[in-house]
């Protein structure tokens, strides 16, 4: 085992322990609760190393760094969330590579990606990624549109040829009433999930949570953690 492959086995263990504990105590089924690593910022060789390892779901936000390292990683079985802050001009290149885009948050955006799903003659699932901060008829400062919003990407999702509607996802606000209350943001969307899926019932994914608050994320009931630091380390603040 080289050092990195050790540090690595180390991480996902603890985040292994750390999930599972959370769905003991939450009374839920481990398997109901995927782990999705973020990768963003680290090397092809660390993927590779957690695919080893057993990871099959992996999580990019910058089309610029994803695309080349999804092409090296062709020979690799893995499912691939587009998790960041999506412009129209980048849409045509994610949909080559990406199974999962997280980040739907207007109308434009689905129907560009049906446009290039239909034209890659791939399938795309799209989660609608809710601000819980943002006003009425507004998107949140990291993306993502107010719970006014949903029904309508969601009906748009759900008509657009090459689309799949999967579900939601969002990011804990950092300001606003649910800043430093995480639980009960994930608790929010939980609710928005329901009532989306007594619309669309196969649209049962639910992404929230990241290294600092996964427990919270599986104690409201997400279905998918985007884990990044606490697999892979710090990351080098870029710009
Ligand atoms: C980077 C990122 C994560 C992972 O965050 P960590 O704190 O490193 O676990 C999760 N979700 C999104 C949308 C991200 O951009």
């Amino acid at each position: 085992m080289t050092d990195r492959r050790t540090e690595l086995a180390g991480n996902l263990a603890t985040v292994e322990h750390r999930i599972a504990s959370a769905c003991a105590s939450a009374g839920r089924r481990r398997q109901d609760v995927t782990l999705i690593v973020v990768t963003k910022t680290y090397p092809v060789s660390d993927i590779r190393l957690l695919h080893e390892l057993g990871v099959r779901q992996v999580a990019e936000n910058r089309d610029q760094e994803a695309a080349p390292k999804a092409a090296e990683c062709e020979d690799l079985s893995l499912t691939w969330h587009f998790v960041g802050q999506l412009q129209t001009n980048k849409v045509r290149s994610v949909a080559s590579y990406a199974d999962v885009v997280q980040a739907v948050d207007r109308p434009k955006l689905v129907s560009a990606l049906s446009a290039a799903a239909v034209r890659t003659e791939r399938e795309l699932g799209c989660l609608i990624q809710v601000a819980l901060d943002a006003e009425s008829g507004g998107r949140g400062a990291r993306g993502g549109v107010a719970p006014d919003g949903i029904e309508e990407l969601a009906t748009a999702v759900a008509g657009a040829p090459g689309l799949r509607l999967d579900g939601l996802m969002t990011v804990a606000p950092l300001a606003g009433p649910y800043a430093g209350r995480q639980q009960a943001a994930f608790e929010r969307l939980l609710e928005f999930s329901s009532r989306l899926r007594a619309d669309h019932p196969a649209a049962n994914m639910v992404s929230a949570g990241m290294s600092a608050d996964l427990e919270q994320a599986v104690m409201a009931g997400a279905t998918h953690v985007r884990v990044g630091t606490a697999v892979l380390g710090d990351r080098p603040r870029l710009g």
